[in-house]
């Protein structure tokens, strides 16, 4: 109760200096407490009374019929950075509810990064893959640098991914019903007043089952380029998975699912006439022989799957070009597909732009399809793995 008389008066620094001695070691440590100060024991029982419901050691699920929704699996690691900002080591926890100092410079300032990547479990039912989780490391490694955040190293990120498969093993969907979606966290939990870096970080693994990511059946994907909101700007952050660039496409993408679209594309913000990406995917066009998709110069993510597509595509013999998109292009194109972890690679049936609807191929005859069968085919394990893209995790 003190502190509300004191707080009107004090100034910035006791003000940080109150929240530093009091809250952070309460609230933000669970590594170093028993773990009852990170998780609502609600959901530590959930997990357990569930563990109960396992069946041939796969949770009680309905493979069938799984979409991309959250699903509460058994465990998430934690990795905490000391002041000094260097991560050491992690562990798991049971999943859970994680606290947060209200002043955190994740709730506060959106200093906070996310990755997403996919375990398959391997046909013979002994193991899982993950693909290039190296790719994802790094990427978060330089989404770090450009929002001055330590981050965990390669191996450090890789081993708290295969932890993190294993402890959730009962989660993974059998061969061919979809995978284990992988969601890595890095954040500012540490407490901050006026906008600076936080004084401390956490890096949160959590694992969900997935199937697909649209709902939608073959012959619907329908896109509508946006002409109001723009995702990202030069010299910002569209280059980097930071959580902050994902709430304002928020609005776009419900306009756009409200008329029935099953995701918004968004134009360059300057000339407003290249083609960027969706809002969590990027984009390829198909004209006869030639593959482009816009180059990435700091707007657009820098995909894993993209990355992929375009060297096995390569390696198919099509032309790929990263460059500008222009609209006329995109109009005159004969295929449009999506790229992503989440996604994988999904043919789009028509864009909309300026309320004008375009039609493009899909089915089993075109490049996409050729694309896709490669990519799946690799990530699934259904295939040799002559690039050195899969990671193979013991059960
Ligand atoms: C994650 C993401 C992608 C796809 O990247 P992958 O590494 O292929 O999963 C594309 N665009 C945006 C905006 C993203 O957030």
């Amino acid at each position: 109760m003190q502190v509300f008389s004191v707080l009107p008066s004090a100034s910035m620094a006791s003000v940080a200096k109150f929240f530093t001695s009091f809250h952070v070691p309460l609230l933000l440590r669970p590594g170093y407490y028993p773990s009852f100060a990170l998780l609502h024991s609600s959901s530590s029982r959930f997990a357990r009374e569930d563990l109960d419901r396992t069946k041939d050691g796969y949770a009680d699920v309905n493979w069938d019929e799984l979409g991309f929704n959250v699903v509460q699996t058994d465990y998430m690691y934690v990795m905490r950075s000391p002041q000094d900002g260097k991560f050491t080591s992690g562990e798991l926890n049971p999943y859970g509810e994680i606290t947060l100092s209200p002043s955190s410079g994740v709730l506060n300032y959106g200093q906070g990064l996310f990755e997403g990547l996919k375990a398959y479990r391997k046909g013979d039912g002994n193991g899982f893959m993950l693909f290039r989780p190296e790719e994802n490391a790094l990427r978060m490694q330089k989404g770090a640098e450009r929002m001055c955040m330590p981050s965990p190293s390669v191996e450090q990120f890789v081993h708290a991914v295969k932890q993190t498969v294993v402890a959730n093993k009962r989660w993974v969907p059998p061969p061919g019903k979809g995978s284990l979606y992988i969601r890595p966290l890095l954040m500012g939990s540490g407490p901050v007043l006026g906008l600076a870096p936080s004084p401390e970080y956490t890096f949160l693994v959590v694992a969900v089952p997935v199937g697909r990511y649209f709902k939608y059946c073959s012959g619907t994907l329908n896109l509508l380029i946006s002409d109001e909101y723009h995702r990202a700007t030069p010299g910002g952050t569209g280059g980097i998975k930071t959580i902050s660039n994902y709430g304002p496409v928020l609005k776009a993408q419900v306009q756009a699912k409200s008329k029935g679209f099953a995701d918004v594309l968004f134009l360059d913000s300057v000339n407003k006439k290249y083609l960027e990406e969706a809002a969590s995917c990027n984009i390829f066009i198909v004209k006869g022989n030639i593959i482009s998709t816009p180059a990435t110069y700091g707007t657009i993510l820098p995909g894993i799957t993209r990355k992929s597509i375009i060297e096995i595509a390569r390696d198919q013999g099509y032309q790929v070009e990263e460059k500008l998109v222009s609209m006329d292009e995109v109009i005159d194109a004969d295929e449009i597909f999506c790229t992503g972890t989440a996604v994988v690679l999904t043919p789009v049936d028509t864009i909309t732009y300026c309320g004008q609807r375009f039609q493009y191929n899909t089915g089993i005859q075109t490049v996409s399809h050729r694309l896709y069968n490669t990519l799946a085919a690799i990530q699934m394990g259904n295939v040799e793995d002559t690039r050195g893209w899969r990671l193979e995790i013991e059960d």
